[in-house]
């Protein structure tokens, strides 16, 4: 079992194997943590945990690398707006990141590492990269990247550089597609910002050095394979190879994927245009974590997905499928012994499944010799035909399946539980679709929360929604009465 995936280096499918012979260095851009991640994010997430889950599958051990960008611009930006350190700002956010990791089932790589904890690492990077002549400092005390340092770039996007203009500078963290300009390397303090007294001056680290520095302080100057979303390989990754190789001379990493987009409507998920759901978003709006997993990731990496409410509702649909099969089998009483139609066709059916990953991820084809397997069997157990052999070679092709898809066992409704307890601190509870409460229950606290939000409507005269709550909460069962010392609640 190896696999192949498609290497934007080299424009081809390529064998994913260890240099070292032990385990794949792997590093994945990770998340800047100024806000919630949305689900185009968590799809890029979700195809490189398919990655981890199928490498790990076929025996492979794993040295898996992420960073967290905790410093940049718009988190510098907000943080000062609130009043508060870098710090105070972004924990919530990475904490909320990995609560969001944890509901959707992506596995956690060996190493998190936060860009403010690497500063030192930078500011070696970049200072090797002065005495090399690819870096200089301008008058402001910031630092650039001189991108005629490096004759290779755009080795990764192969786009015609020709038009480069020698010495143009870009210092904000993301640019122009089209444009390949010298970019910061470390952006020079301005009055009010938190920034780092280092021996290159007092400032803070640009985006694209952070990855260089960490993946090569985890992994080595050369390690087996990046990652991340379409988007990142220009100007992200280029510049990340020219900074690395630069300075070791050797090839940065040697195997690139690239996850492509989450649409809406034909258009990029994110937040710059406003189309985006989140996680949570979607939880309160009674739609399971399972569903959204399965969704994201059944359409395979290469292909850009449209998102669609109806492409949760057949996800669901799918899992259900597959859930309420394994409870038929695993409660099913068989007699002893196989029957060989079904030992084939359960074979088969792992071999299919394995195939398709093994090529370039394909996750469909891999979703459908599974599915094929379950109506055969199904037939089976309702002509009495299958065996306690049969049930055990099935069970292990749904073992091999949930090894990466990860949607069998139910972990739906604590997902939900959680996130209800967040929208409850958050003060989103008015976002809950109402089939929710009614499917999870309504804990006190929840209508406590209700009962509050209705008073608050009615001091703001906004009788419309004090009715609305008030009708809510009475198709659950809850009745309010109004007294001279407040709202009391009781359940019917
Ligand atoms: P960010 O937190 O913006 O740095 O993004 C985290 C990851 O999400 C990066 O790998 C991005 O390439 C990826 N990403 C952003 N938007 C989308 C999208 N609409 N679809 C898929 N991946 C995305
Ligand atoms: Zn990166």
């Amino acid at each position: 079992m190896t696999l192949r995936l498609f290497n934007t280096l080299s424009g081809q499918l390529d064998q994913i194997f260890a240099e070292d012979g032990k385990a794949l260095r792997m590093y994945a851009c990770g998340p800047t943590v100024y806000d919630f991640g949305h689900i185009g994010n968590f799809r890029t997430f979700l195809q490189i945990d398919v990655l981890r889950r199928f490498l790990l599958l076929t025996g492979m051990q794993l040295r898996h690398v992420m960073n967290i960008t905790d410093v940049d611009d718009k988190i510098i930006r907000n943080s000062a707006a609130a009043g508060v350190s870098l710090r105070e700002y972004s924990a919530p956010f990475e904490q909320a990141f990995l609560d969001d990791l944890d509901t959707l089932r992506i596995q956690h790589p060996e190493q998190i590492a936060r860009a403010t904890e690497h500063i030192d690492r930078m500011v070696e990077l970049i200072q090797n990269l002065a005495a090399a002549g690819a870096a200089y400092q301008t008058e402001d005390g910031s630092w650039y990247f001189r991108l005629s340092a490096f004759p290779a770039y755009g080795k990764l996007s192969k786009k015609d550089l020709s038009g480069m203009e020698d010495g143009a500078r870009v210092d904000v963290d993301e640019y122009e597609k089209d444009s390949a300009r010298d970019f910061a390397l470390w952006k020079a303090a301005k009055p009010g910002e938190t920034s780092w007294d280092t021996a290159i001056g007092n400032g803070r680290p640009g985006w694209h050095i952070e990855c260089s520095a960490m993946a090569m302080e985890y992994l080595g100057e050369s390690f087996d394979l990046h990652a991340g979303g379409e988007d990142l390989m220009f100007p992200h990754h280029e510049n990340e190879i020219a900074q690395s190789e630069t300075v070791t001379h050797k090839p940065f990493a040697r195997h690139w994927m690239h996850v492509r987009f989450l649409l809406v409507d034909g258009r990029k998920m994110s937040k710059s245009e406003g189309n985006f759901y989140t996680l949570r978003d979607l939880l309160l709006k009674g739609y399971k974590a399972s569903a959204i997993r399965m969704a994201l990731i059944s359409v395979p990496y290469r292909h850009q997905l449209n998102f669609t409410f109806d492409g949760l509702v057949d996800a669901t649909s799918a899992i259900e499928r597959i859930r309420t099969f394994k409870k038929r089998l695993a409660s099913g009483s068989f007699a002893a012994g196989e029957n060989p139609a079904l030992q084939e066709a359960a074979k088969n059916a792992q071999a299919e499944y394995i195939a398709a990953l093994s090529n370039d991820l394909n996750t469909a084809e891999a979703r459908a010799p599974i599915f094929d397997l379950i109506r055969t069997a199904n037939t089976a157990i309702d002509q009495s035909q299958l065996l306690a052999g049969d049930r055990d070679a099935i069970l292990a092709v749904l073992a091999s399946f949930d090894a990466v898809f990860d949607v069998i066992e139910d972990n739906d409704a604590e997902a939900t539980r959680r996130a209800l307890e967040w929208a409850e601190k958050a003060g989103k509870l008015a976002d809950v679709a109402p089939e929710l409460f009614a499917r999870q229950g309504l804990t006190d606290e929840a209508i406590d929360a209700l009962v509050a939000e209705r008073t608050a409507a009615k001091k703001q005269r906004n009788f419309a929604r004090a009715d609305q709550i008030r009708n809510e909460l009475a198709e659950k069962g809850i009745i309010l009465e109004d007294s001279k010392d407040g709202v009391r609640w009781k359940r019917k």
